[in-house]
């Protein structure tokens, strides 16, 4: 089979980095990529899937390369150039990416993903936090959306107030970056929260749910 070439068209970087999996460990090692510069995709949370070029509830807890300035542009990339800084040592997916045949990232998509605990410390005091988390479940959220109606959306909206909540309480203990913050605990549950049948707004300063 002849070899595809890349266009570098920088399309597949501007829509989001990689998921990192357990063969790019050595990256982390050399610190070629750095905690700081990653986001954890919690299970559950919808999140852009680049293989199918959907959002989807991710399957596992996945890390992935973060965005530049809100967006999930990989901030590897550079833009003027339309280049990858660490083309070199980029991480499996994007040896894998080919725009013309999706199948050799498909193949490994959600499959050994690196998590957070794989590259923290045993002793990382953000672990009691994360631990914490586990109140706000993404799959008790795709539950309850299974039957929403207004009690259902209550419980919903409890658990994203309880998200900002317990991340403002980490990044204070902590004196966390926004970096940081990201990797620990990825993005607030209301930012990542989309249905069809629900309306979000902000009443002082805390989301509010809304059937349509
Ligand atoms: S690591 Fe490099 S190749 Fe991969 S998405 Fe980022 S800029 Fe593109």
């Amino acid at each position: 089979m002849p070899k595809i070439e890349c266009k570098r068209c920088g399309t597949c970087c501007v829509k989001g980095g990689p998921v990192l999996h357990v063969d790019d460990l050595p990256l982390l090692d050399k610190k070629i990529i750095q905690a700081r510069q990653l986001v954890v995709i919690r299970q559950g949370e919808p999140a852009y899937q680049p293989a199918s070029d959907s959002v989807e509830p991710a399957a596992c807890e996945m890390l992935k390369v973060q965005g530049v300035a809100g967006s999930w542009q990989c901030l590897f990339f550079e833009a003027a150039t339309k280049s990858c800084t660490i083309h070199v040592n980029r991480p499996l997916e994007c040896r894998l990416l080919q725009c013309q045949d999706p199948a050799p990232l498909l193949a490994v998509s959600g499959r050994d993903c690196l998590n957070r605990r794989d590259i923290m410390a045993q002793d990382d005091p953000a672990i009691p936090f994360i631990e914490a988390f586990t109140q706000c479940s993404w799959h008790t959220v795709h539950s309850l959306l299974e039957e929403l109606d207004a009690t259902t959306l209550l419980e919903i909206e409890k658990i994203i107030r309880t998200d900002l909540f317990l991340r403002e309480e980490a990044v204070h203990s902590l004196k966390l970056s926004l970096a940081q913050e990201l990797f620990y605990f990825g993005r607030p549950m209301f930012q990542a929260f989309c249905h069809a049948g629900v309306e979000l707004s902000f009443e002082r300063g805390m989301p509010r749910l809304h059937l349509r």
